[in-house]
């Protein structure tokens, strides 16, 4: 059920009035931050070029089961983001997973550590982004391709229709995707280092692969595998032990960043293949022929090592117009806990400085 507000973005003539807010991306720092400024009162539009919500926080559903493809869990520590998890109205699955195995180190250093919170839901992991879109107008199919600064505001090129203008612009996307929009903005005072801050840093993809079974297929005794020795492999996982009553017994494999980096641009079912069979090699010979299997290949996963700014970044342009940078990149630690953290503190600082 939508309980976000979709927007018609077809084609029209009628010039677009000053929308106070534009924030452009639904992932996680997006939706977070449109929703702290509308509680406060704002005027707030989400544009997203993809046809749902969630961004890389993201769930795929298989005759109505969910498989997470994106993160699997969330994980964290900090007592704001525990909270906004603990309030997602979806049954949580603390200390998911429960049963690990192998040595090969998690996604995100930290995740497994004893100190560190987990949870993840069972109707997937999709219940956190769509949870923050609540109340949210939101319009879907929406790619921006160009900003421009303008008097007090800025002029955002989005989809087939005229022009959107705003006040304030929030980008909340991967670090690449922020650059390239960056890119179309014309000289600003802060052009040159912003882009020279921003290149220290990048994402590293993650080629994946969701594959389905029978229920008699054989159970492995760990909810998620880390296999030390696959060059292939980052992880896999028993996606099924989230559900409360699974059709299909479920896995799903993500791959190293390497070895998606070496096959990135390969045809599909090529590295599909591969990955499977890799999986396969340490579920059993059964597990090289599901009943269906979905590639997906995450150009931009997560951030690459050392890859992290401590806050969102606000600019300031001429009229009193702001820009904001928010996503994962803009807080410590990665992930979504960062996604969201970047999200709330970028929604702070533009409501601290009336506009
Ligand atoms: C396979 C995988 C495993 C992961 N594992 C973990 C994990 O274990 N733990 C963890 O914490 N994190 C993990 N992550 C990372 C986590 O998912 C991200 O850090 C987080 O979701 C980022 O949120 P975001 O809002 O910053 O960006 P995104 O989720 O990328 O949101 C950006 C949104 O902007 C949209 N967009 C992009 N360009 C445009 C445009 N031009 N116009 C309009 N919209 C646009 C995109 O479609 C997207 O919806 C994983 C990610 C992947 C892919």
């Amino acid at each position: 059920m939508l309980d976000f507000r979709m927007v018609d973005s077809s084609p029209t003539r009628a010039p677009s009035p000053l929308l106070e807010t534009l924030v452009v991306g639904a992932g996680v720092a997006g939706l977070t931050c449109a929703g702290a400024l509308r509680s406060a009162g704002r005027q707030v539009v989400v544009l997203e070029r993809a046809h749902g919500i969630g961004g890389r926080c993201a769930t795929r559903r298989f005759d109505g089961q969910g498989v997470d493809f994106g993160p699997l869990f969330a994980h964290g520590h900090h007592p704001a983001f525990l909270k906004a998890l603990r309030e997602v109205e979806a049954e949580p699955l603390r200390d998911w997973p429960r049963r690990v195995e192998g040595g090969g180190p998690p996604c995100q250093p930290g995740a497994l550590e004893p100190t560190v919170r987990r949870v993840a839901f069972a109707e997937g992991m999709k219940a956190f982004p769509r949870h923050l879109a609540r109340g949210l107008e939101i319009r879907l199919e929406t790619r921006v391709t160009g900003i421009r600064a303008v008097p007090g505001g800025f002029e955002v090129v989005a989809g087939d229709g005229p022009p959107l203008r705003c006040r304030d612009l929030v980008l909340a996307l991967a670090l690449e995707q922020t650059r390239r929009l960056l890119d179309t903005l014309e000289p600003f005072p802060q052009a040159a280092g912003l882009r020279a801050l921003l290149g220290l840093f990048g994402s590293v993809p993650c080629l994946t692969v969701m594959a389905g079974y029978a229920l008699d297929a054989p159970v492995p005794a760990w909810d998620v595998l880390y296999p030390e020795a696959s060059d292939a492999l980052q992880l896999v996982a028993q996606d099924s032990t989230k559900r409360a009553a699974p059709r299909f017994r479920t896995f799903v494999a993500q791959a190293r960043p390497k070895w998606s980096r070496q096959h990135l641009d390969a045809p599909t079912e090529q590295w599909g293949r591969e990955l499977l069979d890799e999986a396969a090699g340490h579920l059993g010979p059964w597990a090289a022929t599901p009943l269906w299997t979905y590639p997906h290949r995450w150009r931009y996963a997560r951030l690459g090592p050392t890859s992290e700014l401590a806050e969102p970044l606000r600019i300031e342009f001429p009229g009193g117009a702001r820009l904001g940078l928010a996503g994962d990149v803009f807080s410590p630690g990665g992930g979504l806990q960062a996604a969201w953290l970047s999200g709330i503190r970028l929604a702070d600082r533009f409501l601290q400085e009336p506009s």
